[in-house]
């Protein structure tokens, strides 16, 4: 049987770029130093990449669903990424919604992507800066990763990293013990 695939899914907002209170506009599309790279390298090792962002604008109707696409698009391309991610998840969902699908904390996307293309959770990472983006790969059972404060910070066992640079330079330096091939 074929070893299952290994994936990073992450976080947009104060993950890949700097956060802009409902950003609509693509032109305020700002990467955060080290994200292109991080990105570059972990797609070399082998990763898929997925982008997983909650828009709560949407559900909140201060911005369309093609709104987040365009502002989607230039991330990319402003981060270099060619081909773009593997899947992205625009979770449109309000906070008070009573019943959210696919709004982080919520695991859904995680495992519809993992059943889709045969991921192993072993090797699957979720990443972002919220609480909400690490409780969401603890539902999905895959491995989290915290951006935004010192390492562990929280104390809770959940690696913690400066950046998406950081974490990425740890992951590829544990792989790398830990692969054979
Ligand atoms: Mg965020």
């Amino acid at each position: 049987m074929e070893p299952g695939k290994k994936a990073v899914f992450l976080d947009r907002d104060d993950t890949l770029i700097h956060n802009v209170p409902y950003l609509a506009d693509p032109s305020k599309v700002d990467p955060i130093p080290g994200a292109s790279e991080a990105l570059q390298r972990l797609r070399d090792a082998g990763y898929l990449l997925f982008l997983f962002t909650n828009q709560s604008g949407i559900g909140r109707g201060y911005y369309q669903r093609a709104d987040a696409e365009a502002c989607n698009r230039e991330t990319e391309k402003r981060l270099g990424l060619s081909p773009g991610f593997e899947g992205i998840c625009i979770a449109p969902e309000s906070p008070d919604d009573p019943e959210p699908v696919y709004r982080k904390p919520s695991p859904r996307y995680l495992e519809e992507m993992i059943s889709l293309h045969g991921l192993d959770p072993e090797q699957v990472w979720m990443v972002g800066d919220k609480e909400s983006d690490v409780e969401a790969g603890r539902r999905a059972g895959v491995n989290s990763a915290r951006i935004g404060k010192s390492r562990d910070a929280e104390g809770d066992g959940v690696p913690t990293f400066a950046s998406v640079l950081h974490f990425t330079d740890w992951l590829l330096a544990l792989s790398g013990e830990t692969t054979e091939d």
